[in-house]
């Protein structure tokens, strides 16, 4: 009875181990019931009825968890996910049980592993840039600044409240995230065949495919704070259809754009000494607000 209050659950294996599980909830019953909204997912076997809560941190208001357990490998995936969101007043909504399409195989896996890893690790110490992933909001409490009532079209780009993104807040919180450094010199190149010219913040740059990085999301570069659009990301390397490697395109927004304002919550300040508070410990303060599962502990892997 409770199944249209979740538009979608999707499950994706993620290359750390375990899986992505992440939710996008209705929009009339978003509309109907403002948040905070209060997520807990758990896992059981098939055919069993014990549910297990995946982290015993509830996550506020956020899109997505990682189970960091493999449960099983290389075999029929025999694990079911379902998501609960509660509201302010204590009641609560349960997703239909929900089952991931596959699971890799572990020698697979350690591969995948490996080149994600040394990957990563190039990026951070030779070849890349170090920057903030900030994914867009694509369900929350709509806008009422700037949304037309009538149409529901965004009435104008430069707003404080949702950033442009008809959603209030506009993106999760900041996830480090390298890309790799613009070699390309600064000026415009002319193609001589074609004569047109290439804007070299156009081209294509590696990053590690995980958290996953999905068209419109943003970012930006730490030392400079110019702020990137993601315009296209194509995949590079994969393995059992779970990418590994893309290429980004990235479009660079002018300084007058809202985008400008998104602050960089999460994103320790460039002159801390540590990224320690960055961690996905648990520890920190703040309510847990999705996007934990950067890349921090990959070389314990
Ligand atoms: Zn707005």
């Amino acid at each position: 009875m409770d199944c249209d209050v979740f538009a979608d659950i999707e499950l994706d294996a993620i290359l750390t181990g375990g899986t992505s599980i992440s939710w996008t909830l209705d929009g009339n019953f978003v509309e109907q019931n403002p948040g905070p909204y209060t997520f807990c997912a758990y896992w059981a076997r098939s055919g069993s009825d014990e549910w297990t809560p995946v982290s015993t941190v509830p996550i506020i208001n956020g899109c997505f968890i990682v189970d960091p357990t493999q449960h099983n490998w290389g075999k029929e995936p025999d694990v079911y996910y379902k998501v609960r969101v509660t509201l302010p007043d204590g009641s609560y909504f349960i997703s239909p049980p929900v089952k991931p399409e596959a699971c890799m195989d572990k020698h697979t896996w350690l591969l995948a592993r490996d080149i994600i890893r040394k990957e990563y690790l190039n990026l951070r110490k030779n070849t890349g840039t170090q920057g903030w992933l900030l994914k867009r909001r694509n369900w929350g409490q709509k806008c009422t600044r700037c949304i037309d009532q009538d149409t529901e079209e965004i009435q104008a780009g430069h707003c404080p409240v949702c950033f442009g993104t008809g959603i209030v807040g506009g993106y999760y919180p900041a996830i480090e995230y390298y890309v790799q450094a613009d070699f390309q010199p600064r000026r415009r190149a002319r193609n001589p065949q074609t004569n047109f010219t290439v804007a070299p913040d156009k081209a294509g740059r590696r990053a590690v495919a995980y958290p996953y990085v999905v068209t419109n999301d943003l970012w930006v570069e730490d030392c400079t704070d110019k702020r990137f659009v993601i315009q296209t990301i194509h995949e590079i390397s994969a393995m059992k259809g779970v990418p590994l490697i893309v290429s980004l395109e990235l479009r660079l927004a002018p300084v007058s754009d809202i985008i400008y304002q998104v602050p960089l919550e999460g994103a320790p300040s460039s002159s801390s000494s540590s990224s320690s508070e960055h961690s996905s410990s648990g520890s920190s303060e703040q309510p847990e607000e999705c996007l934990t599962g950067g890349l921090d502990e990959i070389e314990d892997w």
